[in-house]
C-alpha cells in the first residue's frame, strides 16, 4: 500500500483492513487500530499479518472467500458486538480493490457502525408491533386514509363492523361509502384536520355491505406517514347507531315538548305563554329594523250566550273553529295567540297600520262568513267577532313600549264593544300622539 493510500485510509471514520488473496491482513487504517485496543480483542496489535479469514465467523469467512474468488462483487453481513457497557451494532462490509501497481487484487473489509440506525429500527419496528396489536386488538374500527380519502390500511373490524373484507375496502375511496347527505361533512372535515393540528370528531353515515346504513362516529388526526415523506389520516371509528337513533328520537321529542307548551291544546294555536315570550321580543325587533308594529285583540262577541244556548262543547267547537279561521287568513305574517277563554290576540311585526285594519275587518268579515248560527247574538245571526287594532309607527320614534300597545289595543276592542260588537276599531301611536279612529 502507497503512503498516500494509508493516508486515505485513516482519514475514514469506518474500520478498514485490506486482506489478500490468502486473508492475511496488509493494511489496516488508525480506526481499526483504535478499535482494536479500545477493545482488547484478538488483533490486539495492529492485526497485520495476521489472518483475517482464521479470526472472523465461518459465514463472513465464506462471504469474503467469494470476493477474493471474484464469485460475489460484494458482500456485507450485519451482526451485534456488544461491550460490557453498550449495545453496538455493526455492518462488515467486503469489496475487492485491484492494485494495478503489481497486479494484485485485495479485498477491503469495512466495519461501519450502525447501532444508531439499528436502535431506530428495533424502536419503529417495536411501535409498529405495539400499535398494530393495539388496532387489530381494538373494537373500534381503525383506518388511515390518504389526504385524498382513499383506505391505506383498515383493522379487522371493517369486517365485524361494516360486513366487508379488508380487501374491498383497501384502495378504495371513504366517500363512496358514506351517506350522499354526509358527504360533505366529510371533505369539509377532510381540510379541517389538514389545517387544524388536532383531533377532529365527526358523525356520519356509513353503508354496511348488506347496503344498510349506520352511524359512524369518528375520530381523526393527520400523521406523517411511515415513509416519512406524505401525511395520511388515522381514522378511529365506532358504531353509534345506537345512541345515535336513542338521540334523534329524544331531540324530536324534546323538539315536540318545546312546541306543545307554546300551543293551546284546544284550538292548535299559539297559547299564552308563547305570547308573553314573543310579544316583546318581536316589538323590539320590528322597532330596532325601524318597521311599524301592530296587535290586533280580539274577542267572540256574546260567546257566554253561545255556550248558554249550544252548550259547552258546541262552545269549544267554535273557539276552535274561529282559532283556525284567523291563522289561515294569518299565515305566516303573524302569530295567532288564544290570551284567554274566547279572547286572541294577533301579533304582527312590521306590518303598518293600513295593513292592520285591513287584515281586521277581513277577519271579521270571514268569522261572520263562517255562519255559525248564534241564536241569541245582538248582533247578527251568526257568530261574529269585535277587534281593537294598535300600531305603532316606528319612524316617530316611539315612546311606548310594547305593554302599552297592548293596552291601546284592549281600550280598541272595548270601544268596539261599545260601539256594537262586530266591530273593528283602531288605535294608531304617532310618537307622543295618539290618535282613535274607527
Ligand atoms: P262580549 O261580547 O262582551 O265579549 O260577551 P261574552 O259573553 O263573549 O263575554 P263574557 O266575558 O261575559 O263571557 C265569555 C265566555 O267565554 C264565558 C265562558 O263561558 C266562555 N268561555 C271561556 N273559555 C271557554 C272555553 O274554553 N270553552 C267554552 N266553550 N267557553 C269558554
Ligand atoms: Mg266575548
Ligand atoms: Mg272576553
Amino acid at each position: 500500500m502507497t503512503h498516500i493510500n494509508q493516508q486515505v485510509l485513516d482519514s475514514l471514520l469506518d474500520q478498514i483492513a485490506v486482506i489478500n488473496q490468502d486473508g492475511l491482513i496488509i493494511a489496516v487504517n488508525k480506526s481499526w487500530i483504535n478499535f482494536s485496543h479500545e477493545n482488547d480483542g484478538d488483533l490486539s496489535t495492529s492485526g497485520i499479518g495476521s489472518n483475517y479469514l482464521h479470526v472472523c465467523k465461518k459465514k463472513v469467512r465464506k462471504g469474503i472467500e467469494c470476493v477474493l474468488t471474484g464469485r460475489k462483487s460484494h458482500f456485507i453481513f450485519e451482526y451485534s458486538c456488544h461491550s460490557k457497557t453498550e449495545i453496538r451494532w455493526f455492518l462488515l462490509r467486503a469489496t475487492p480493490f485491484i492494485n494495478n501497481a503489481d497486479d494484485d487484487s485485495f479485498v477491503i473489509v469495512s466495519h461501519v457502525d450502525i447501532t444508531n440506525q439499528k436502535l431506530i429500527e428495533f424502536n419503529l419496528q417495536r411501535s409498529e408491533n405495539y400499535y398494530r396489536l393495539i388496532a387489530e386488538s381494538s373494537t373500534d374500527f381503525i383506518s388511515t386514509q390518504t389526504l385524498d380519502g382513499v383506505y391505506t390500511y383498515i383493522s379487522h373490524m371493517c369486517n365485524l363492523t361494516l360486513g366487508y373484507d379488508s380487501s374491498e375496502m383497501l384502495g378504495k375511496s371513504a366517500e363512496a361509502f358514506i351517506h350522499p347527505e354526509d358527504v360533505n361533512l366529510f371533505t369539509s372535515l377532510q381540510d379541517l384536520i389538514q389545517n387544524e393540528d388536532k383531533i377532529q370528531t365527526i358523525t356520519y353515515r356509513i353503508r354496511c355491505k348488506n347496503g344498510k346504513y349506520i352511524w359512524f362516529e369518528t375520530k381523526c388526526q393527520v400523521f406523517l406517514a411511515s415513509n416519512g415523506e406524505c401525511e395520511e389520516i388515522l381514522c378511529i371509528s365506532r358504531d353509534v347507531t345506537t345512541e345515535k337513533l336513542k338521540l334523534n328520537q329524544l331531540e324530536r321529542e324534546t323538539h315536540r315538548l318545546q312546541k306543545a307548551i307554546f300551543i293551546d291544546e284546544l284550538t292548535g294555536v299559539h297559547n299564552r305563554r308563547f305570547f308573553n315570550k314573543i310579544l316583546n321580543e318581536e316589538y323590539k325587533k320590528s322597532i330596532h329594523s325601524k318597521n311599524d308594529f301592530s296587535l290586533l285583540m280580539i274577542d267572540i262577541d256574546y260567546f257566554k250566550q253561545y255556550n248558554d244556548t249550544y252548550g259547552h262543547p258546541k262552545g269549544d267547537q267554535c273557539l276552535s273553529l274561529v282559532a283556525n279561521t284567523l291563522k289561515s287568513h294569518v299565515s305566516d305574517i303573524g302569530f295567532v295567540c288564544r290570551i284567554g277563554g274566547e279572547e286572541f290576540c294577533i301579533i304582527l311585526p312590521n306590518i303598518n297600520n293600513d295593513q292592520a285594519i285591513s287584515l281586521a275587518n277581513k277577519l271579521r268579515y270571514e268569522v261572520e262568513e263562517l255562519k255559525v248560527p248564534h241564536a241569541n247574538s245582538q248582533t247578527s245571526l251568526y257568530i261574529t267577532i269585535s277587534i281593537g287594532v294598535a300600531t305603532t309607527i316606528s319612524h316617530h320614534s316611539p315612546q311606548i313600549d310594547s305593554s302599552e300597545l297592548l293596552v291601546l289595543a284592549d281600550q280598541a276592542l272595548y270601544k268596539a264593544k261599545e260601539d256594537g260588537r262586530n266591530h273593528v276599531i283602531n288605535n294608531v301611536v304617532f310618537d307622543n300622539f295618539r290618535r282613535s279612529s274607527s
